[in-house]
């Protein structure tokens, strides 16, 4: 095992561990203002003893529904097992191809290899880093049976186009909206507009529980049953199985708590989308717009700011220099998922989805949740002006 190699040589090749001056992420903070609300919600549940699925995960559901504009919707246990549930729904299996981009979370794939169908990756448009339509009507087969495209960051993806392409070859096409509950595209919702929407909870996301959550949308009826019953084994009635299902389900737990959040996810969105507004122009007053290229909002969409990735050419050592100042990055994604070992037997290679590479190797995210204030912003993009001080 050569474990204590490699430890050796992180040690060594990692810069000085700076503390970071605030978290990327603050949900302690958030957890704070809320605090109260949800231990009497945790209360509420316990008193019930009713654990999973039931009312308070019903009333979740509704107000989903009221919130997103969605005909229909159908909690289950995580954001991966809505796109694994919404494809099996479709009927998705061996022998089908569906269409996605590699520019993504691990899931949006693996929920096509897992039901034995091929994942094709499609290139993304680079402005947006979204799914190219062109992209897509150009892998579209006989077999293709669905589409994934993912609303990355919280950007709804080129719908209109999207759903033209699929709809001319009677393709279905299944939204990836776990990063942008909230999210708008020319009036309608992430995850309103596909033949299914397919939401997270996972404590990062715009909406999150304490731990894991996810949540389908569907606008058509007679899906709803099918789905109800794939996440309780394929039981229409209980110990009645009319097909292969799996166990995916919503706790009450994660329904209570996620149901005193919902109400705050509107100012949470507008504080994510003002600090946005507010690095936009801090970059652009630093005169750093030559380095660095912004996210953008295309007309008719509304961005609810999961991430603010932006693009630069030396990613890796601006990094590392926010680093030694005490601003914490992220990256989404190191690597497209054309070139990870669990897509090798794909046969794809390194040159195969240049936009989807190139971004893997230029994004950097800044940190962007709701409680930061402006004064954290500032000192990012001070820091940012540090580094392109010292190099021009
Ligand atoms: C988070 C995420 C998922 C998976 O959601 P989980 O709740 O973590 O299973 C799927 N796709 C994208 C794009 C995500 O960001």
């Amino acid at each position: 095992m050569n474990t204590d190699v490699s430890v050796t040589q992180v040690a060594k090749e990692a810069p000085e561990a700076a503390k970071p001056l605030f978290p990327f992420l603050d949900l302690q903070a958030q957890y704070q203002g809320i605090r109260a609300e949800v231990l009497a919600a945790i209360e509420r549940v316990m008193d019930s003893q009713h654990f999973i699925l039931g009312p308070e995960v019903e009333q979740l559901e509704t107000e989903i529904k009221a919130f997103t504009g969605s005909k229909f919707a159908v909690s289950c246990a995580s954001g991966s097992d809505a796109l694994l549930l919404a494809l099996m729904a479709l009927g998705v299996g061996q022998g089908d191809e569906v269409i996605t981009t590699p520019f993504t979370f691990g899931a949006t794939a693996g929920a096509i290899a897992r039901l034995g169908a091929r994942p094709v990756f499609a290139d993304i448009d680079p402005e947006t880093f979204n799914l190219d339509p062109g992209a897509v009507e150009k892998a579209m087969t006989s077999k293709t049976k669905a589409v994934i495209p993912v609303h990355l960051f919280g950007l709804v993806a080129d719908m209109d186009a999207i759903m033209a392409v699929a709809e001319a070859r009677g393709v279905a096409v299944v939204e990836d909206a776990a990063q942008s509950l909230g999210a708008f595209y020319k009036g309608r919702q992430a995850g309103t507009l596909g033949a299914a929407g397919c939401f997270s909870f996972f404590p990062s996301k715009n909406l999150g529980g304490a731990g894991d959550g996810g949540l389908i949308t569907t606008q058509c009826k007679d899906r709803v049953p099918l789905l109800k019953a794939l996440r309780v084994h394929g039981a229409l009635k209980k110990y009645e199985y009319q097909m292969l299902g799996i166990n995916s389900r919503l706790d009450a737990i994660q329904a209570a708590i996620l149901r005193v959040k919902l109400p705050h996810l509107g100012c949470w969105t507008e504080a994510r989308r003002e600090h946005a507004r507010h690095y936009c122009r801090l970059l652009r007053d630093n005169d750093l717009l030559r380095h660095v290229k912004l996210p953008v909002e295309p007309k008719g969409c509304v961005h609810v700011y999961n991430q603010f990735s932006i693009r630069v050419k030396n990613r890796d050592s601006l990094r590392k220099h926010l680093h030694a100042c005490g601003v914490p990055t992220e990256i989404y994604y190191p690597s497209p998922l054309h070139l990870q070992p669990a897509y090798t037997f794909l046969g794809y290679g390194e040159g195969d989805i240049p936009h989807a590479e190139a971004a893997c190797k230029e994004v950097l995210s800044l940190p962007i949740c709701p409680e930061l204030t402006k004064d954290h912003l500032e000192t990012v993009v001070a820091a940012i002006a540090t580094f392109y001080a010292t190099r021009t």
